[in-house]
């Protein structure tokens, strides 16, 4: 069986730029989303779930990306599930630590990252993942927060996570001794691309604030948003009600937070969104996306700073007017 997405991009791995393999295993699906009857209101994975999937057929394609792709120059491997990969229910515990034991086994990855919603995390569950890892490589524990903003991530992306429960989360990932990836949307629905920026660069000023208050090595992965079939997005967008984020609104959020610390931005939609991706013109989109790119692996901001395009200064005037 083939994963649900899978794709080669470029990291920084603790100052050093690398290459991540990113991996989407189909599983039964968010547990969350089943129960709340849809979930977050972006996200799409529920499309990719297979409710009747097994143990081995999760390892199965597992298998197929170690063997199809060419891991050589490969650092870093994210497996990402359809919902949470310490959710029991989701991954069975014997499945789970047998796709650890087969990433431990590669000798020169140097960082492994998992994801979960806070409420299947313990402290045991990830100290068990680290131990099989072992000492060489680095264990990333990933959250999805989206906004530090309790309106924007409990009312309109409707997470169904409590600050508090981030921050024992983080505590938890200190506990455990591992490092912490936190994904902040850039422009969910009812906000303007000036209010994105705003909301983005703030909660990731959050994120590090809490994680060196805590103690903890973290990261920030940018998410910024594409419209998924079958969403609440979706229905907003085909009603014109959500406008697809402006490439240069994730520019002006990289330059205001990268200060803050080691920066990620998503670049890809896992085969979810129809081509409903962030845009700017014909002549800019290409060349933002590749410096974008290049700055995931470097974290030099120089070539961010000196993006210019005719279609820029049309962009500031329509944000700043609130007409975008
Ligand atoms: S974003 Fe995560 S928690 Fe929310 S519905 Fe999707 S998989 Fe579930
Ligand atoms: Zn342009």
């Amino acid at each position: 069986m083939k994963p649900a997405f899978c794709k080669i991009s470029s990291v920084n791995i603790d100052g050093r730029g690398s290459n991540r393999l990113m991996i989407v295993l189909k599983t039964k699906g968010c547990e969350y989303a089943q129960k709340t009857g849809g979930g977050c209101t972006v996200c799409g994975f529920l499309n990719h779930a297979e409710p009747n999937i097994t143990g081995e057929e999760m390892l199965d394609q597992l298998d197929f990306v170690l063997k199809t792709f060419d891991l050589a120059e490969v650092e870093e491997i994210d497996i990402l599930t359809l919902g949470s990969f310490l959710n029991d229910s989701e991954v069975n515990p014997v499945t789970r630590l047998e796709i650890i034991t087969r990433l431990s086994e590669i000798s020169h990855l140097k960082r492994v990252s998992i994801e979960s919603r806070a409420e299947y995390v313990t402290v045991d569950k990830i100290k068990q993942i680290k131990e099989i890892l072992g000492k060489g490589k680095i264990m990333e524990f990933a959250i999805g927060l989206e906004s530090s903003n309790d309106y924007l991530r409990n009312k309109i992306i409707k997470k169904g996570l409590s600050k508090q429960s981030f921050e024992k989360t983080v505590a938890k990932v200190k506990e455990a001794g591992v490092h912490l990836l936190t994904y902040l949307l850039i422009k969910p629905p009812h906000v303007s691309e000036k209010e994105a920026i705003t909301d983005a660069v703030e909660s990731a000023a959050y994120v590090f604030h809490t994680a060196g208050k805590i103690g903890v090595s973290a990261r920030v992965a940018f998410e910024p948003v594409f419209v998924c079939e079958n969403t609440h997005l979706e229905t907003l967008y085909l009603q014109s009600q959500y406008r697809l984020l402006n490439l240069w609104s994730v520019v002006e959020v990289i330059k205001k937070a990268h200060d803050y610390g080691c920066l990620f931005i998503g670049l890809s939609d896992e085969n979810l969104s129809l081509e409903r991706m962030p845009h700017s013109c014909t002549s800019c989109g290409g060349k933002i996306i590749d410096a974008i790119e290049r700055f995931n692996k470097s974290q030099d901001i120089s070539e961010i700073l000196d993006l210019d395009c005719q279609c820029k200064s049309q962009y500031i005037e329509r944000r700043e007017k609130g007409e975008i």
